[in-house]
């Protein structure tokens, strides 16, 4: 026996319990507003239309760390999650979101901007408020705000969801269900819930030049969207044959790296106003310019 063998698994476990206890106390730091642990930033990426309009941003969050660098929402959400801050976290990328798409829309890039949300806040009644004080402070249609909820979830709790979902759609705010299609769930909640829109998971997407089954269930998801009346986002799509493939199969929007990897709120304006350059041959127009 290594008697030493049950210290080093000790260090670990320390390592680990100390690194979850400081990614806590930056979050709370963070989420107060108080200096010292970096910014919570909200990334865009582009939704595209089969025309070649970009007709939506997902918006993803990010903590720019001041030691550990860009933070994937994998490396905080739990513990948010765990520890009750996901509601805090929502509110900023959602206020945020809201205030950037509005910026866009003044610089003639008007879009839809979604913005993920756990069940714990789609089931929360501060949810509600939080959305009408958005609408109203900024220009932003009801229409234009999509919420994003994971089908997983979603089957966690389709009952509890479903007010919210209800109250969402009474006021024009679109319910789009995330990763569509891995959530082992049954197609029942799809007859009850007001939803928006499908966003189809990206392993179709990946599959789809692989085999070709997939291509069946991508035809069918696309008919049973346009029978429900629901909007279909394909995301992760990488490639251009992936592309044309969906398109192929009557997918008309989608996300993915081939069209932009998720970009800063200032690089996103960028890229919106040189795709409006390239496309249309002028610069991007202009509203209330005087
Ligand atoms: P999601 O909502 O399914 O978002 C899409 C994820 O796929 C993003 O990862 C995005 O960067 C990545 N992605 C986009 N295009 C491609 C592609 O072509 N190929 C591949 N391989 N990946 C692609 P990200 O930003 O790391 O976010 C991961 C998940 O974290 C999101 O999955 C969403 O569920 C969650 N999330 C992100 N931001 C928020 C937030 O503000 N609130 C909540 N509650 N969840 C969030
Ligand atoms: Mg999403
Ligand atoms: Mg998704
Ligand atoms: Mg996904």
């Amino acid at each position: 026996d290594v008697p030493g063998g049950w210290g080093v698994y000790d260090q670990a476990a320390d390592a680990e319990r100390r690194e979850r206890r400081e990614t806590l106390e930056g979050l709370r730091v963070v989420l107060a507003g108080a200096p010292g642990a970096g910014e919570l930033e909200v990334h865009y990426q582009p939704q595209v239309a089969a025309s070649g309009v970009v007709v939506g941003a997902e918006a993803l969050v990010r903590w720019r760390h001041p030691d550990r660098g860009l933070l994937a929402p994998a490396a905080f959400l739990d513990l948010a999650e765990e520890r009750g801050l996901m509601g805090a976290l929502t509110a900023r990328v959602l206020r945020r979101a809201a205030a950037d798409a509005a910026g866009w829309a003044r610089r003639g890039h008007r879009l839809r901007v979604s913005v993920n949300v756990s069940t714990s806040v789609l089931v929360d009644p501060g949810l509600m408020p939080l959305v009408e004080e958005v609408l109203a402070r900024t220009p932003l249609a009801a229409s234009d705000l999509v919420l994003e909820i994971t089908e997983t979830m979603l089957m966690k709790d389709p009952e509890r969801a479903l007010p919210t979902a209800r109250r969402l759609a009474e006021r024009g705010v679109g319910l789009s269900i995330d990763d569509y299609g891995t959530g082992y769930a049954s197609m029942g909640y799809l007859d009850d819930l007001p939803a928006t829109e499908l966003k189809l998971d990206r392993a179709f997407t990946a599959r789809l030049g692989r085999r070709e089954r997939t291509a069946a269930i991508v035809r069918t998801t696309v008919d049973l969207a346009d029978r429900l009346g629901l909007r279909l986002v394909a995301e992760g799509v990488e490639d251009d044959a992936t592309l044309r493939a969906l398109h192929g199969l009557g997918v008309d929007e989608t996300q993915g790296y081939l069209h932009s990897r998720p970009l800063d709120a200032a690089a996103f304006g960028c890229w919106l106003d040189e795709r409006a350059a390239r496309t249309s041959g002028s610069p991007a127009p202009r509203t209330g310019a005087g």
